[in-house]
């Protein structure tokens, strides 16, 4: 054994452009994870990206549908989202604010706008759960912009810790299954931070304002506004932003490693407890 372990840094493995789609009642939004290019990033099943300054872009909503098996977490940026769900629960996501829902065994839910015009931005995440807690309690962890801390680890960084930690700052969210890491990083023009993540997570990051370099030395590739990178090489991460600055989610979560079987709203092992997840929720079992 060296006394010094080298450091490994992380490279771009794969970049991937996220595609056009629609979901709930007709919402335009781009999908990063879960379609063709990238069907999912283990534990993660899918990542939307929803941005537009239209009404009728996002107006209709994500009217009543059930989820089973996973979480759902929505971060948003800008726009005001109303959630109700058929177990009592209801709050109102406002710009800053994150909801991580474990849907568990299963709840049926709406998010609508609660906004006739102006901007709409912001990201879902769905995270898979283990078949251990597949059938858990549903759980949400909600945190409005206030209870989101800001670290700034070095001049021109700033970064909302939603989940995982820099430094002595430590996100809210709490998921032992996958102990997730995920940060929002702004970074002032030219500048260069580099972070530690977990060793043996699956990791990207998506860059959604200015431009960056990520990576160190030959392996370091530039990352456009609206590309993720799925890192790979290394758990030390080194960004760079470009003339413009940056702006960029890091996300990261333990891999499962375990079969998906998975039907719309619907993430479980096999395809027989997708059957009685329809079942049950016919029967209003959720
Ligand atoms: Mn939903």
């Amino acid at each position: 054994m060296s006394a010094i372990d080298p450091i490994r840094y992380a490279r771009i493995a794969r970049k991937v452009r996220g595609m056009p789609a629609s979901d709930g009642a007709g919402v335009k939004l781009t999908r990063v994870i879960g379609s063709g290019e990238l069907p999912d990033l283990d534990p993660f099943l899918l990542l939307d990206e929803f941005g537009t300054d239209k009404a009728e872009d996002y107006l209709a909503g994500f009217p009543e549908h059930p989820h089973r098996g996973f979480e759902t977490v929505t971060y948003m940026l800008d726009g005001r989202m109303r959630h109700r769900d058929n177990h009592g629960n209801e709050g109102l996501l406002v710009p800053g604010s994150v909801q991580w829902m474990t849907a568990g065994r299963g709840l049926v839910h709406s998010e609508m706008p609660e906004q006739q015009e102006g901007r709409m931005r912001g990201f879902q995440l769905w995270v898979n759960l283990p078949a251990k807690d597949k059938m858990t309690d549903p759980r949400y962890q909600e945190f409005p912009p206030e209870q989101l801390p800001v670290a700034t680890p070095a001049e021109g960084v700033t970064i909302k810790v939603i989940a995982g930690e820099v430094g002595d700052v430590r996100g809210p969210i709490s998921q032992p299954a996958t102990d997730p890491v995920y940060l929002d990083i702004e970074l002032a023009p030219g500048v260069a931070w580099s972070h530690a993540l977990p060793e043996g997570h699956n990791a990207f990051a998506y860059a959604f304002e200015g431009a960056l370099t990520l990576g160190e030395g030959d392996d370091a590739r530039p990352l456009a506004a609206q590309e993720m990178a799925v890192l790979g090489g290394g758990d030390m991460l080194s960004l760079k932003a470009g003339d413009a600055g940056a702006r960029l989610i890091l996300v990261a979560g333990r891999p499962l490693r375990e079969p998906v079987a998975r039907y719309g709203p619907f993430v479980m092992n096999t395809k027989q407890e997708i059957m009685q997840a329809f079942v049950d929720f016919q029967e209003g079992r959720f």
